[in-house]
């Protein structure tokens, strides 16, 4: 069952300079308990998706060009700001890169758990304190009864990032949207927020779309990912076909970009050459075809639709196509 369905989103920013074409019309479904990864450059209109799932992209400059975005059946782009209020508080969850901003510095941690299981669940103020301590404790902070009293600088930046889950699971939220929520911590906490994430996904059963630029990250927690470029999608797939089976000379460079075990300190990784076009005046063919070394005539002029690999797989490329020359892709990240 999908709990969410987003159809042909299209969403654009108005500027003094004109249009921006942020997302350029995305589809994609995510299943009840599944973690579905976004991947992308900055800039590739991973982030306003997201916050367009959860009608958080401020408008104006933001606007809604068409499409549809159900979740749990109800569209939420047709929703007045009232309900979606509502939906945002009790069934969807949201973890933002940086903590400390998104965390009230005034307010202790428990009354910051506790305010949303007040206005949202209809909780009394002892019953959302019990809450926050239970919360705290899932999440793994010690001694969560002293520690509801404390403030966001009294915590590390992980322990930040943890109170952040418990925040944004403390509702039992069916969907978890996270923007790159390791990216300011080290490595190791990275992996232990991942791995919080995942464990606290399946013991409460909510979907996840993890938000971020690390394919590293993708592997250890997705099971299927979506890479985007240009405000669109350029190739959906299972994790492992994505790392084994990757068709979008996008997604091989990105594999090419992701630090391997066996890599030596001196060696560089290869980042993509070149930059993303211009999203004012996006190019009529392919999006990647100013960078990818593959490109044809036919790219040029013809953007490529979203072409069938498998049941779980499809690449928008010309190179899917069956009159295309054979191309030798890499076999394995850094091939
Ligand atoms: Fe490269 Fe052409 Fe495929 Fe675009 S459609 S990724 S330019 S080969
Ligand atoms: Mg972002």
């Amino acid at each position: 069952m999908n709990i969410l369905e987003v159809n042909n989103l299209k969403v654009s920013f108005s500027t003094y300079a004109g249009e921006i074409q942020a997302v350029r019309g995305v589809t994609f479904n995510l299943k009840k308990g599944e973690v579905l990864a976004i991947v992308g450059e900055s800039g590739c209109g991973k982030s306003v998706t997201a916050q367009t799932i959860m009608r958080l992209i401020p408008s104006p400059p933001g606007v809604i060009k068409d499409g549809s975005v159900l979740f749990d059946g109800k569209d939420i782009v047709k929703l007045s700001n009232k309900e979606m209020e509502k939906i945002r508080g009790s069934e969807m969850g949201m973890i933002f890169q940086d903590p400390m901003t998104s965390l009230n510095p005034t307010m202790s941690i428990g009354k910051q758990i506790a305010e949303g299981l007040v206005k949202h669940q209809g909780m009394n103020g002892k019953q959302a304190e019990q809450r926050a301590v239970e919360m705290l404790k899932l999440v793994g902070i010690s001694n969560p009864e002293g520690r509801i009293n404390q403030f966001p600088h009294e915590f590390s930046g992980g322990m930040r990032q943890r109170v952040m889950i418990a925040i944004a699971l403390a509702c039992n939220p069916k969907l978890l949207i996270a923007d790159e929520p390791t990216t300011a911590l080290d490595v190791t906490i990275q992996a232990q927020i991942m791995e919080l994430m995942k464990k606290l996904s399946d013991q409460l059963g909510a979907s996840i779309i993890l938000i971020t630029h690390d394919l590293g990250v993708v592997a250890e927690t997705a099971q299927r990912v979506i890479v985007m470029y240009a405000g669109k999608v350029a190739e959906q797939a299972t994790v492992d076909e994505l790392f084994f089976k990757a068709r979008h000379p996008y997604t091989w460079g990105l594999l090419r970009s992701v630090p391997r075990l066996d890599q030596k300190a001196d060696e560089e990784l290869q980042p993509i050459p070149g930059t993303p076009p211009d999203l004012f005046a996006p190019p009529k063919g392919c999006s990647f075809v100013a960078r990818c070394p593959y490109a044809m005539k036919v790219c040029v002029d013809n953007d490529p639709d979203l072409i069938p690999v498998s049941e779980t797989h499809t690449a928008a490329c010309w190179l899917l196509h069956p009159g295309a020359p054979k191309v030798d892709r890499p076999t394995e990240a850094g091939g």
